[in-house]
């Protein structure tokens, strides 16, 4: 059988709903061959899925996703293949996941002034080990009956533009990839699609980003094609996965966007060649 991957996953320590070594599991019964673990601001999950990864014998790639400020818009990096235990990194992880504490703190004061009222001290509490962000955020609005889904929680209030809405510390572009360089990992753009401005894959080659996440589950059959085309002409490696959230957006995505081993193999053969 071909083996497949998933490279793009979220645990309990940022904003998704599996503990790492749950996602492990369900990677297996699923017939994941690989997978990466890519939580925003954090690798506290890395550990454990790397201990029940060789458990299971299913491949783990320690990753990341940052976030960026590209004129104004939030821009996510993958890094994979990283160094996680680098202390500098964490430090500077630990820092970002204190602004996004400061953040929440905003943005629920603002839901206030608009008659939207979360118990902040409880959430804050409950996802004391997580890097906090809007999904959290929205989930309770949602849970509170104040929107329809959690998908309203953002178109109404706290989507970028949105009344609600308060920007994160972001890096800068370059310094992304230049961080994921330092730790020994290779910097993707992330879902390029939701962007909706192709013209930021393109400044972001020129910043040095290595590589593009073609496939996601987002991503329709011709964005796909057209992202694959992009990567292909700039010599830039590809990736894909399904943004799992656990069951954070309402169904489990994870492996219901799979990509080809072979895209794994190149990313790793590019690693070696870079370090030898
Ligand atoms: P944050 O990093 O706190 O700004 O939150 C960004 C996260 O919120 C993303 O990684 C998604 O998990 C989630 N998100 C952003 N926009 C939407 C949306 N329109 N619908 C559902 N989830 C979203
Ligand atoms: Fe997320
Ligand atoms: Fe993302
Ligand atoms: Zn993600």
């Amino acid at each position: 059988m071909n083996k497949e991957a998933d490279l793009h996953l979220h645990t309990i320590y940022s904003d998704g709903t599996l503990t790492p070594s749950e996602l492990i599991k369900a990677a297996k019964e699923m017939g994941l061959s690989c997978i990466a673990v890519t939580d925003h601001d954090s690798v506290d999950g890395i550990e454990e899925a790397a201990a029940e990864a060789d458990r299971l014998k299913v491949e783990m790639i320690p990753g990341v996703e940052l976030s960026v400020d590209y004129k104004g818009r939030e821009v996510h990096v993958l890094g994979y293949f990283i160094d996680y235990k680098e202390g500098w990194f964490l430090d500077m992880l630990a820092e970002l996941r204190e602004s996004r504490k400061r953040r929440f703190f905003e943005i629920v004061d603002k839901l206030k002034e608009h008659d939207v009222v979360l118990d902040e001290v409880r959430i804050a509490r409950e996802n004391e080990n997580s890097a906090l962000g809007r999904l959290h955020i929205a989930k309770e609005i949602y849970r509170e009956g104040y929107t329809g889904s959690v998908k309203e929680a953002f178109v109404r209030y706290i989507g970028e533009g949105k009344p609600c809405y308060v920007k994160k510390d972001y890096l800068a572009p370059a310094d992304a990839v230049s961080i994921i360089k330092k730790i020994g990992g290779i910097s993707v753009i992330a879902h390029p699609h939701l962007l909706g401005d192709e013209g930021i894959v393109f400044d972001l080659i020129k910043e040095g980003i290595e590589g593009i996440e073609v496939y996601h589950f987002e991503h329709p059959k011709s964005v796909e094609e057209k992202y694959l085309a992009i990567a292909l002409e700039n010599g830039l490696l590809v990736t894909g996965g399904s943004d799992c959230h656990g069951q954070g957006k309402g169904e489990l995505l994870l492996g219901r966007k799979r990509i080809p081993y072979d895209l794994v193999q190149g990313l790793k053969d590019f690693k070696n060649a870079r370090e030898s």
